[in-house]
Formats: structure tokens, C-alpha cells, sequence
């Protein structure tokens, strides 16, 4: 068996990318499958569409902006709809250059990129109003959850009794904030609501690390809402010793066991430095 699948449900199914452990969910309908955050690599794309076999893609869903989530393949179908919240159209028309630039500079990296076709596909996008729709005989609740990024949005799919959280209530790293005191305010908010939507579902598939069930959500909701808590309380004289220093004592005094990989530990980096920026400006 293909180790890079994991099967929730008889017509759901999740594809892990060995980047970043990027997850793609699979939904299968009686006319088609739904891609939600289809892939990073060609590799991925060549191991979801052998897995989708003759099965048509009706649609993509995208979570939030990020390249890692944005990415298309033609394997999929050049037209086919291409799904994301109002805001994360407004990001992607905004910062369009940006993430390209974004993916160029990762052309060390072991990844097929294909620039040109990926410009081409952000312009098919098209929005959702965070609200209940019908599309491909099957519902889909479009959710704001911002914190991580603006415009990142959940997707409930109340039929399948699954619940794509973007990027949050991973297992394999902290809290990402965009950067801002405003940020991580919204992000804990994003984590009331989804308190709220992970009771009314089965499973829980996270942008990066391992699908869960509820109550395994429930646990990861509150190490992040303890993460978060924590940097809200930062002070300046926190960081006297330097940002590292602190940013290991932060992992000491929280208990966070999710920056055990070098991934993990820049994303909180990140989050200590925005902590300081704000402290030192206001
Ligand atoms: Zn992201």
C-alpha cells in the first residue's frame, strides 16, 4: 500500500507530500473527486492522479494562499473550477508577483516547477463567500479562519463529515502567525471557531502533518491556543538574552513539543521575531 494515502472514510482520502508533509484531501462523489490544497511537487501530482485513475477532478478547493496550497496540475484538467475564499482571491490578485516569486526561489529545491503554467492557473481561481454552497451534488461550508495568513479559510463538507482546517491544529509544528499583534488576535479567534466546527465533524485534516479525529483536535486546539497565549504575553525584557535564547526558553515554559525539525523551529523563530517587532514599536 501506498503509504502517502490515508483513508478516513470509504470516500475520503488524504495525500501526504514529503514536503513540508503538505496534505491534499481527496473527495470522492458519485459524478467525480474534489482536490482540497492539490499538491506541491510532480511527484505528488503524478501519485494523485495514478490514485484518481479514471475518475474525473470536478473541482479544486485552495485553503489559504500559500504556494504550497495553491499548486495545479494539468493532470487534473486546465479548466477545470479552481475554488477559494473571497479573501484569498483578494490576496492572490494582490500579491500574484509575490508568490511567484516565492516558488522561483525554490528552484533548488527537488520540486518541478512549472512557473509559467502555475501563473496561468492563478488567474482561473475563482471565490466563495464564507457561507454554505452547493456544488457537484454535495455541500461545502466556507469558513474564515485568519491568523495564519489572510483569506485562509476552512472547508466543511458536511456529507463526508470532514473538515479541512488549513493551517492549523497541526502535529508537526506550532502556530504560524502572519506577523502582526492583529494577527495572532485573529488567530485566536480562528480557534474558537474551530472549537465550534470540529464537534460537528468526523475527521479533521490539517494543512501540514497528521489527519485526526475530534478529540485529538481537541487536545491539538489547545496546545495551540497555549502556544499563542504564550507569545501574546511575551514582554521586551523577555528577549535580553537574544531572540534564539528566548526562543528556546518559550519552548521550556510552554511545554511545545511540535519544533523538532528545522522547519518547525524557523516558523517559530518567525513568530518570537514578529513578538519583538510589535514590542519594540509599541
Ligand atoms: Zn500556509
Amino acid at each position: 500500500m501506498d503509504t502517502h494515502f490515508t483513508y478516513l472514510r470509504p470516500n475520503v482520502s488524504v495525500h501526504q507530500s514529503e514536503i513540508f508533509h503538505t496534505n491534499t484531501g481527496i473527495l470522492k462523489t458519485p459524478v467525480g473527486c474534489v482536490l482540497v490544497d492539490p499538491a506541491f511537487t510532480q511527484a505528488d501530482f503524478e501519485r494523485i492522479a495514478a490514485f484518481l485513475g479514471s475518475d474525473s477532478v470536478l473541482a479544486g478547493f485552495s485553503t489559504h494562499a500559500h504556494y504550497d496550497h495553491l499548486f495545479w496540475s494539468p493532470l487534473f484538467g486546465d479548466e477545470t473550477p479552481r475554488y477559494c475564499s473571497e479573501g484569498t482571491l483578494d490576496y492572490v490578485t494582490l500579491h500574484h508577483q509575490e508568490i511567484l516569486d516565492e516558488l522561483i526561489a525554490l528552484e533548488d529545491e527537488p520540486i518541478n516547477l512549472n512557473h509559467r503554467y502555475f501563473s496561468d492557473h492563478l488567474s482561473y481561481l475563482s471565490s466563495l463567500s464564507s457561507d454554505l454552497h452547493y456544488l457537484y451534488g454535495s455541500s461545502v461550508v466556507v469558513v474564515d479562519i485568519p491568523g495564519h495568513l489572510y483569506g485562509q479559510s476552512g472547508f466543511l463538507f458536511p456529507e463526508f463529515r470532514t473538515l479541512f482546517a488549513a493551517d492549523t491544529l497541526s502535529n508537526i509544528e506550532p502556530p504560524s502567525i502572519e506577523g502582526s499583534w492583529q494577527s495572532l488576535i485573529a488567530y485566536l479567534e480562528s480557534l474558537a471557531t474551530l472549537k465550534e466546527l470540529i464537534s460537528q465533524v468526523e475527521w479533521i485534516v490539517p494543512g501540514h502533518g497528521d489527519p485526526m479525529d475530534s478529540s485529538e483536535a481537541k487536545s491539538r486546539l489547545d496546545q495551540d491556543r497555549r502556544y499563542l497565549e504564550a507569545l501574546r504575553d511575551l514582554r521586551i525584557d523577555d528577549f535580553g538574552n537574544g531572540l534564539e535564547a528566548q526562543a528556546k526558553i518559550f519552548l521550556l515554559q510552554t511545554g511545545e513539543t511540535r519544533v523538532a525539525n528545522k522547519d518547525a523551529w524557523l516558523i517559530h523563530l518567525g513568530n518570537l521575531q514578529a513578538a519583538y517587532n510589535w514590542l519594540s514599536t509599541s
